[in-house]
């Protein structure tokens, strides 16, 4: 029997099978899907020759993650292509909101508001790995720390509290930034004015100015399968098709780690968990879903607005006012008539992903939990809205509802993208109210997923926390973890 077993091969479930493989244990992974990967695959899903992103598709979390980082990507053949505009915001009239990597052309496009959009993101831009070593925490961190981090601690603070209160107009004269902030803070699939849409908005926003939001050259299945490649040249192994439905079939193994949503959580686990747990896992929420559609294009997305053709994304919604409305509307459980649309364009850095001239569009749109309902018309009116003439372009398309997204992958409750509703609540005490949030009352097994701090996304720090908790704890393993991957 393996030493350490890890159920779930998405990003934060590899992350942890590498660490602790490279401790030296034998590990094994078992992941219920055909191909590893969970919400980091990419497929042929509409025509041969045209691949697709079948979740995540801009990563602007892993180039920044602590864990990725020490992994290094690059040395391990992933080749991060970074797009000359992170993300846009096409508004009606062939206006559009640009956040170019480099901050001074951001600020120098965005006229009367481009000295506004300094001051908020300059001193974050300035001190990134701060911000990032504060948001993509375990979120419990000492309250004071020393030195140029509480400094940090206090401009995010009061950024936070600033975009999520009635005063989030205040610092902006015209309709362009505030409407490209929303679209970012939408992210979290919640009403952007309030701290995780605000949080959400300032992390990857000042991220849009440091390392860009990338694309993996031919995929995001490359991240995933560089980290499987660095496991197995450890020792591990990875079983797919092999769900787990008893946690009793590791019985003999020391340390369990679960790349899993709280629900499978309590699936797999049963009466074995004590029920006060259980009845905190219950009260754990899963929020606002997404409509995934993707197409296959004969040319590029005919965008009107200029400098969207160098976007890697573009948030399709219109003025923040719009984007703040369809999101509530969403969040009472009902469908926007125009909703939040987030688009990917790889093909702009990467033309490995349809056959020459021919071009993939990634797009999802925000839906109420659970919904059954293809919007593929409502995207591609958002779409054609901004970009007249795209619907002529179309040669195929691949829709996945949100009711069926749990059928991809059991992480993504009811079409949450996120295993777990982003709230203020829900981002300290993921999934529950405990000091040590990766540790399960059951001996030696530990949740890694991104149902546990410091949340969704590919960064694999979910994955690292557990994984340094459980070498710790069952294993004596005192040092980082992270130590473990230098020189790799
Ligand atoms: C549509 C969509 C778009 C997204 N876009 C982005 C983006 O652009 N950028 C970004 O950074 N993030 C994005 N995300 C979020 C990101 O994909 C996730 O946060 C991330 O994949 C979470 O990693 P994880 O390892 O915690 O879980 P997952 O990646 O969800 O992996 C969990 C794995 O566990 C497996 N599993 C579940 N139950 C069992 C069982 N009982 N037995 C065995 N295996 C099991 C699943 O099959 C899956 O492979 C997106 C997600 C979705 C769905």
């Amino acid at each position: 029997m393996a030493d350490a077993v890890v159920v779930g091969s998405g990003p934060n479930g590899l992350a942890a099978a590498v660490l602790m493989a490279r401790a030296g244990l034998t590990v094994e992974v078992y992941e219920a899907a055909d191909t590893i990967g969970g919400g980091c695959r990419t497929a042929e899903i509409t025509l041969p020759g045209f691949r697709h992103d079948l979740c995540a598709g801009a990563h602007p979390m892993a180039v920044a993650s602590p864990f990725l980082r020490a992994f290094d990507l690059p040395a391990h053949g992933v080749e991060l292509l970074v797009p000359q505009v992170s993300y846009a915001h096409p508004l009606d009239g062939g206006r559009a909101g640009l956040a170019w990597r480099d901050l001074s052309a951001t600020v120098d496009g965005l006229g009367r508001d481009g000295a506004a959009w300094r001051r908020l993101f300059g001193p974050m831009v300035r001190n990134w790995e701060d911000v990032v070593g504060l948001i993509m925490s375990d979120l419990r961190p000492p309250p004071i720390r020393p030195g140029g981090l509480l400094h940090t601690e206090i401009g995010v603070a009061r950024r936070l509290l600033e975009q999520a209160s009635p005063l989030w107009n205040l610092r902006f004269r015209e309709d362009i930034a505030p409407a490209l902030l929303t679209g970012v803070a939408a992210h979290a699939i919640r009403p952007p004015r309030g701290i995780p849409g605000a949080g959400v908005g300032l992390l990857l926003g000042t991220l849009a100015h440091v390392g860009g939001w990338p694309v993996p050259r031919g995929g995001s299945q490359a991240i995933v399968d560089a980290l499987a490649a660095d496991l197995r040249a450890h020792g591990g192994r990875i079983h797919t098709g092999h769900r787990v439905d008893d946690i009793d079939e590791f019985d003999s193994v020391t340390a369990v780690l679960l790349d899993l949503a709280p629900a499978e959580l309590q699936r797999i686990a049963g009466d074995r968990l004590p029920g006060r747990y259980t009845r905190a896992l219950e009260n754990f929420r899963y929020g606002g879903a997404a409509c995934k559609v993707d197409f296959a294009l004969s040319g590029p997305v005919p965008w009107r607005g200029l400098g969207c053709e160098r976007a890697g994304t573009l948030h399709l919604v219109g003025s923040r006012a719009e984007a703040e409305a369809a999101e509530k509307t969403v969040a009472a459980g009902q469908h926007a008539e125009r909703p939040y649309v987030l688009a990917i364009q790889p093909g702009v850095v990467d033309d490995t992903r349809a056959p020459a001239g021919q071009h993939t569009l990634y797009t999802y749109a925000h839906v109420p939990n659970g919904s059954k309902r293809d919007v593929s018309a409502e995207i591609i009116a958002q779409v054609e809205r901004f970009a007249p003439g795209f619907r002529d372009l179309i040669l195929a398309t691949h829709v996945r509802t949100a009711a069926r997204m749990p059928a991809h992958n059991a992480n993504y409750i009811g079409g949450d993208i996120s295993a777990g509703a982003v709230t203020l609540r829900q981002t300290v005490f993921r999934p529950v109210p405990r000091w040590n949030p990766y540790r399960t009352p059951l001996p030696g097994v530990y949740l890694c997923s991104s149902a546990t701090p410091p949340g969704p996304g590919v960064h694999g720090m979910n994955g690292y926390f557990a994984a340094r908790h459980a070498l710790r704890r069952e294993f004596g393993h005192r040092a980082d973890p992270l130590a473990l991957l230098a020189g790799s």
